[in-house]
């Protein structure tokens, strides 16, 4: 049986920061990180299969990838009693006919895959990766003393301050600049 690892500050801040700090899925302001192919599947757990979600999310997807999760999800239509394949008998009221329905989720989990690409690469940013290692790093693991939520609003109010990530090598200059001496010494 695999055991899952701790993550320490800074990674769970790198996750929950990006996305602009929302739920992958629904848009809401993330909590948690979510697996994104499931741990009991095998999903590495690694910042790479991580993204930011809420806690409903969370929950509900349980242990399915969003592709599976996305066809499952009830579909509401309600066929009031004459629906068929194609829609309801006598057509023309907007009832969508099943094929309409799943290319419907198809373009639904499209986007999302998309989005995923998108904050994938944002988490995997090596240099806002390092922004929030260098700050955070010496925390180490979340305790009831000094946990995520705190650390998350400090940094938010950081990224604001600073206007982005700067680079190591720009963050570097101004610690020197506040120290009196200049990047040559
Ligand atoms: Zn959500």
């Amino acid at each position: 049986m695999r055991r899952r690892r701790r993550f320490m500050i800074w990674e769970w801040l790198a996750v929950l920061t990006a996305n602009k700090g929302e739920c992958m899925y629904c848009g809401d302001r993330s909590q948690t990180m979510d697996h994104v192919i499931p741990f009991a599947d095998g999903g590495a757990d690694e910042l790479t299969n991580l993204v930011p979600v809420c806690h409903d999310c969370n929950r509900r997807k349980t242990d399915k990838t969003p592709p599976v999760w996305f066809i499952g999800m009830d579909q509401t239509v309600r066929w009031a009693g004459n629906g068929t394949p194609q829609g309801r008998s006598g057509r023309g009221d907007g009832i969508m006919s099943l094929r309409e329905m799943y290319l419907s989720v198809h373009e639904e989990v499209l986007g999302l895959l998309d989005d995923l690409d998108t904050v994938a690469a944002e988490i995997a940013d090596p240099k806002r990766r390092e922004w929030f290692k260098d700050r955070y790093r010496l925390y180490g693991y979340p305790s009831a003393s000094y946990g995520v939520a705190r650390a998350r609003r400090q940094a938010e109010q950081r990224i604001s301050e600073e206007r982005g990530y700067p680079s190591v090598d720009e963050e570097l200059a101004r610690r020197m600049k506040q120290r009196g001496l200049s990047p040559a010494d």
